[in-house]
């Protein structure tokens, strides 16, 4: 059986991610590392909520530690760019980076992201930047398609987990309060 290391951004994403690669044979663990959530009592919610459904799903989960520093010294200077834009390129391309690290050293055959589930995100960006740190070792899969977001939403309802309203970070939080 393949070994997958699947990074989680929230318990939300994960669900149906977890229950995909199952589905497709996999053997997953999971890693949530988001050095770019904030608040930190933010950080807290979404960690809180991916270890539930690790608990609920019986897979093993990876912690890692907050490192916000990383964060903003690759985003910082891209904080005017509009979500979606060149800064997200460097925010996926970090949480890649790691959980790429992360799997080589836990002997993964593969890494992926539940970022793909979200109808908010363009797979084929965050596709690029996993190729670009991981190769072949990461797998390109759009967890929205299968119905991912439908069941994401379904499981968010029956296991009352957490659901955020902004993607991460201070500059996402600050878009929706200006709207
Ligand atoms: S909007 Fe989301 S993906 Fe983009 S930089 Fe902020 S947290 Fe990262």
């Amino acid at each position: 059986m393949k070994r997958i290391l699947l990074h989680v951004c929230c318990g939300v994403c994960a669900f149906a991610s977890v229950e995909r690669l199952k589905e497709e044979g996999y053997y997953v663990e999971t890693f949530f590392y988001n050095p770019n959530i904030q608040p930190y009592q933010e950080y807290l919610k979404r960690k809180e909520s991916a270890q539930k459904v690790s608990d609920i799903t019986k897979v093993k989960n990876i912690d890692s530690k907050y490192n916000l520093f990383s964060w903003y010294k690759l985003c910082k200077s891209l904080k005017d760019e509009k979500e979606g834009g060149r800064r997200c390129g460097m925010c996926y391309k970090l949480r890649m980076k790691e959980t790429f690290r992360v799997a080589e050293s836990n002997q993964f055959d593969y890494f992926t992201t539940t970022l793909t589930i979200s109808p908010h995100k363009v797979s084929s960006y965050i596709f690029e930047m996993g190729k670009l740190v991981g190769g072949d070792c990461f797998l390109d899969i759009d967890f929205k398609k299968k119905d991912g977001f439908i069941k994401s939403v379904r499981a968010a309802k029956e296991f009352n987990l957490y659901r955020q309203n902004y993607c991460g970070c201070a500059y996402s939080r600050h878009d929706i309060t200006k709207s």
